[in-house]
């Protein structure tokens, strides 16, 4: 673990190089990437691939280059970074909320948004992520989500060796829900790694507890990052299920599961 100065610089010299847009020699250019979009990469990586070719939308890392010289250079956002990571190293606890995470793995770096992490004794212990879904399991690309934040905890210099991650799922109609809030501390109550039912004031959500394994982690960003240093090409989802689900692509997409499939107009597909 290292000391409260050094952290700081770690995060401001990161920022500094996605601010430089310095010629990237990743996929797209890219010269950040980020943790949604890579855990997205379990769920179909050519679906990423298409989003990158057709998507016409401000992506998460073209925000951050925009932000960066606001990051870096304003003094309020400078102050209450600084205020955040006081807290942190004071040793209360502490609950960040959208804490930006930035770290460089293999000369990479990845940036994410985390929608809590609870920090205790000078280093996280816990991190919440959120999803909103009628099936209210976890599936692979959750999991990579939040072990990727787990793992850019580590990079920016804290002792994660206790850490825990929690993937709290609930129906999108819980999405405003006030008892939402109220997890964390149920969770830090009894933080066990299990399977939890919490009801809320407009429904149930599941809440799955995992210890953080940082050598999966590795494995399965370096996995990932085979696709952005053009090592491999993308990797279709091999469920068809996916690929009815796909309003965007399905019709347009080259690896289609649809295209090898006539199908019955009564058959109803689950995506798995
Ligand atoms: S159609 Fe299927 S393979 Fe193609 S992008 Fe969509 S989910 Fe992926």
């Amino acid at each position: 673990m290292i000391g409260m100065k050094d952290s700081l610089v770690r995060f401001d010299q990161l920022i500094r190089e996605i601010a430089a847009k310095e010629e990237s020699r990743l996929r797209f250019k890219a010269n950040v990437l980020v943790v949604s979009e890579i855990a997205q990469q379990y769920y179909c990586e050519k679906k990423v691939e298409m989003n990158r070719t057709h998507g016409e939308e401000e992506t998460f890392e073209m925000k951050l280059g925009k932000e960066a010289h606001e990051l870096l250079l304003k003094e309020t956002v400078k102050v209450k970074r600084e205020e955040l990571w006081r807290k942190i190293y004071s040793g209360k606890p502490v609950a960040a909320r959208e804490m930006l995470l930035l770290g460089k793995h293999n000369g990479v770096i990845i940036a994410g948004v985390a929608d809590a992490v609870v920090f205790y004794g000078g280093f996280p212990i816990f991190l919440f992520e959120h999803k909103f879904s009628n099936k209210q399991v976890p599936f692979i690309d959750h999991h990579v989500q939040a072990e990727l934040y787990c793992y850019l905890l580590h990079l920016m210099g804290w002792d994660t060796s206790k850490l825990k991650y929690a993937l709290v799922i609930a129906p999108p109609k819980c999405r405003d829900d006030k008892e939402l809030r109220k997890i964390s501390s149920y969770v830090l109550q009894q933080p066990r790694e299990e399977k939890l039912r919490v009801k809320l004031q407009t429904g149930n959500a599941n809440i799955y507890i995992n210890g953080f394994d940082m050598r999966k982690t590795i494995n399965e960003l370096d996995w990932a990052l085979g696709f952005w240093t053009q090592e491999r090409p993308a990797k279709p989802t091999t469920k068809i299920g996916k690929c009815a689900a796909c309003q965007q692509f399905k019709e347009i997409c080259e690896s289609s599961l649809l295209r090898s499939f006539n199908l019955n107009r009564n058959t109803s597909l689950e995506v798995l």
